[in-house]
């Protein structure tokens, strides 16, 4: 597709050449932590790091680009990145969360919760028949997981976001298992996309580390202020990192979403496997969702045994190229194991 041609060669392309300094085709790391003013009151472009530094912003301009978003927050987790827009919110605000979304998410909410920064619910998000009723009480925020972790439900972002902004509330959508080039949630009318690029974005499984990405300059310079008052800036070295992992995210979510699609065909042919969960496959009950607002299916399988939790272990120890780990979106295979 041009489209996917012109992102994939985008981010290939993203902060090459721009040292004006020596002209180093490379991008090179800023790791100064404060820049010369150029005389009392005379204030360079980059002052101190923490509200930004050169090489974050290269990093930050090509998310931007990518998401079509109007800026980018480099943030040092995805949790920060998370937890940055839940700053926004003042007790008595009402977030409804997808009820199946990642695990780290959840617990952030229910903890600030419990602490009465703002109140939560947490609703099946899927379900356009309900959603009305979720929306009875105005919330302040929706944040949808789509594809969710780890059965890959499917939201309808445009639905939800729809919705959302007639009650007066922004979507948030977590975009950590598509990536940018998968799914583009601010066209669909999302106002901010999260990621954690600790996942595909860099893709290397060697640094942490997440963004933000507002769809308006406001919401932009708002986001950026609390990054700067709170603290939520990616370091340098971590930023370029990133920016070099995202160079081969097309080429690397290319195949990893290829051999995804053909994993959950073979795994669903097999008679030892109960269930599989995979929006690439028509079985899956967001399929035709999947179809229409993603461009891939991504590189996400989940599945169960029909042996259970047994069979489960014993597969999992007999796979030879297979590492038993926490995370995903990387070069090698990661799993959880569940019954
Ligand atoms: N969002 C999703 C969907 C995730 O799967 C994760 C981590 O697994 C996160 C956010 C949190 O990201 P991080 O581990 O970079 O803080």
């Amino acid at each position: 597709m041009s489209h996917e041609l012109k992102q994939s060669t985008r981010l290939v392309r993203a902060s090459i050449g721009d040292d004006t300094t020596y002209g180093a085709v490379m991008p090179p790391l800023h790791l100064s932590t404060n820049f010369l003013f150029h005389g009392p009151g005379k204030t360079p472009e980059y002052d101190y790091a923490r509200s930004g530094n050169p090489t974050r912003a290269g990093l930050e301009k090509a998310l931007a680009e990518l998401e079509g978003a109007a800026s980018a927050i480099f943030t040092p987790t995805g949790m920060s990145a998370i937890d940055l827009v839940l700053a926004r919110l003042v007790p008595g605000d009402l977030v409804l969360a997808a009820h199946d979304c990642y695990g780290g998410t959840h617990r952030l909410l229910s903890w600030r919760a419990a602490r009465k920064h703002f109140d939560v619910r947490f609703v099946d998000l899927t379900d356009t028949d309900t959603l009305a009723a979720h929306f009875q009480t105005p919330p302040k925020m929706v944040f949808v997981e789509t594809p969710s972790n780890p059965l890959l439900r499917i939201t309808d972002i445009a639905a939800v976001a729809a919705a959302a902004r007639q009650a007066g509330a922004l979507t948030i959508v977590d975009n950590t298992f598509l990536t940018p080039l998968g799914q583009q949630p601010l066209r669909l009318g999302a106002d901010i996309v999260i990621h954690s690029t600790t996942k595909y974005i860099n893709g290397h499984s060697d640094v942490l580390g997440g963004a933000v990405l507002p769809a308006t300059p406001e919401l932009g310079e708002e986001l950026a202020w609390i990054a700067n008052s709170i603290g939520t800036a990616g370091g340098a070295f971590d930023a370029f990192l990133t920016q070099r992992g995202l160079r081969t995210m097309a080429l690397r979510t290319d195949r990893q979403f290829a051999s995804a699609g053909v994993i959950a065909e073979r795994l669903e042919a097999n008679p030892h496997v109960r269930k599989v969960w995979y929006p690439g496959l028509k079985s899956h009950a967001g399929h035709a969702l999947a179809a229409r607002q993603q461009s891939g299916f991504g590189g996400i399988v989940s599945f169960s045994l029909k042996g259970g939790i047994k069979a489960v272990r014993r597969l999992a120890s007999g796979l030879k190229l297979f590492s038993l780990a926490e995370s995903l979106g990387a070069r090698e295979v990661a799993a959880k194991e569940t019954p």
